[in-house]
């Protein structure tokens, strides 16, 4: 039984980051970008008003009140041809070009109107609501960084950068084969002593939300020949998940069907709970990550090993898990040398403190408790025990 953390890194070192490819913009929500992204303008590109009111020289109204002429009107999109020279101002609107000259917004709330003349009611300093060019970005420069997964936000900036075409990372192909004579679909009705497969879809939407695709494999019965067929239709995918099979019972055929037909392990079995028969090897041109069958156990090592590759493929800027600080919520025992992740309630309390509580009952068949808990808190093989109040790390779920 290796540590977690050796398991983490001698998965990592059997990914690399995948290819790069083009799609539009409005496809690049959740993808992860490939290239440093660097403005194609400057934003504003000259100074504009960001308020409606009149665009004057700061030092014409500094003794204020004052009369000025306005010369003219620069509504949003429309420049005003002309310069503002003393004792002028023009009528400007929200996002219309400051003309030369003119260096500070009069807003219109301190100004009264009588035709062309303007009363300024009070100074303003110099700039006061002018937005200079290049306040935002400048032609060139990073606007987002390679490595950065798109969410609206950035969607948004790389639209403002004018790019309509971004180049991302190719979304890693997961192959997720189930294995089991007891497991059946969702669905179906299960005869005694089937049960309804949670791991395939539960991984297939993990592997997605991750930003992979998955591909899914029909569920292998315990049967050597099956199972090595069902297997060879994860040729060309960057990533083979299994799940069960990976034990140590009669029925635990993973190894041994896939070892017969080239499956090089690089380790079986971690120091860990939930997750003990986790196992990594490359079945062929593709990587193998064999995870337990117990669903809890599952998506736990999905959590910390599948994320992880996935986030590695995709060269995201961080590859996790990433680990919290929180506040024990209750008492516990020392630990074995099995490194613990229990499921656990995370809340905030009105004072700020984060305080992680882990659940009475730890089974690994229990999908409602997990899918009812927040966090994972994080019990070091051979952890004394540990008091209530004390800090421990936790992984949000
Ligand atoms: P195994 O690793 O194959 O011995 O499976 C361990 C436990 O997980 C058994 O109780 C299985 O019935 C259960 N299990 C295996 N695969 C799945 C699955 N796809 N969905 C839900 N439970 C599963
Ligand atoms: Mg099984």
């Amino acid at each position: 039984m290796i540590p977690v953390a050796e398991a983490r890194a001698r998965i990592l070192k059997g990914f690399a980051p995948l290819g790069a490819e083009t799609v539009p913009l409005a496809a690049a929500h959740g993808r992860t970008l490939a290239v440093d992204l660097r403005a194609r303008l400057t934003q504003p590109p000259f100074p504009v008003s960001a308020m409606d009111g009149y665009a004057v020289r700061a030092a014409d109204i500094a003794a204020a009140p004052a009369r000025l002429t306005m010369i003219g009107s620069a509504p949003a999109g429309r420049m005003f041809d002309g310069s503002v020279g003393p004792g002028q101002c023009i009528r400007i609107f929200t996002g219309a070009v400051v003309p030369p000259g003119a260096d500070t917004i009069l807003i219109q709330e301190n100004a009264t109107a009588d035709g062309a003349t303007i009363t300024a009611l009070q100074a303003e300093p110099q700039g006061r609501y002018v937005r200079p060019a290049g306040l935002d970005f400048r032609e060139g420069e990073i606007a987002i960084r390679a490595g950065t997964t798109l969410d609206a936000r950035h969607v948004g900036l790389a639209a403002a950068t004018n790019h309509a075409w971004l180049e991302v990372r190719r979304r890693p192909r997961v192959a997720i084969l189930s294995t089991g004579d007891e497991i059946v679909l969702p669905g179906t009705q299960p005869a005694p002593g089937q049960i309804v497969s949670s791991n395939g879809p539960a991984l297939a939407a993990f592997v997605a939300e991750a930003g992979g695709r998955p591909v899914m494999l029909p569920i292998a019965p315990d049967d050597t020949n099956a199972l090595q067929a069902i297997a060879e239709g994860a040729r060309g995918c960057d990533l083979l998940v299994t799940s069960g099979g990976a034990s140590v019972g009669d029925h635990d055929l993973v190894r041994d069907a896939l070892g017969a037909k080239g499956l090089e392990l690089d380790f079986w079995q971690i120091a860990m709970r939930p997750g003990k028969p986790l196992m990594f090897g490359r079945f062929g041109d593709v990587p193998l990550l064999g995870l337990p069958g117990n669903p809890v156990s599952s998506l736990v090592c999905a959590v910390l090993f599948l994320g992880p590759a996935l986030a590695t493929m995709l060269a995201k800027r961080e590859v996790g898990p990433k680990i919290e600080r929180a506040e024990l919520g209750c008492d516990l025992p020392a630990n074995d040398r099995r490194e613990d992740y229990l499921r656990a309630t995370l809340e905030r309390q009105p004072d700020g403190r984060l305080v992680v509580t882990p659940f009475g009952k730890q089974d690994s068949s229990m999908m409602a408790l997990l899918a009812s808990a927040d966090a994972l808190a994080i019990r070091p093989s051979n952890a004394p025990a540990a008091q209530k109040g004390e800090p421990i790390e936790i992984v949000r779920l």
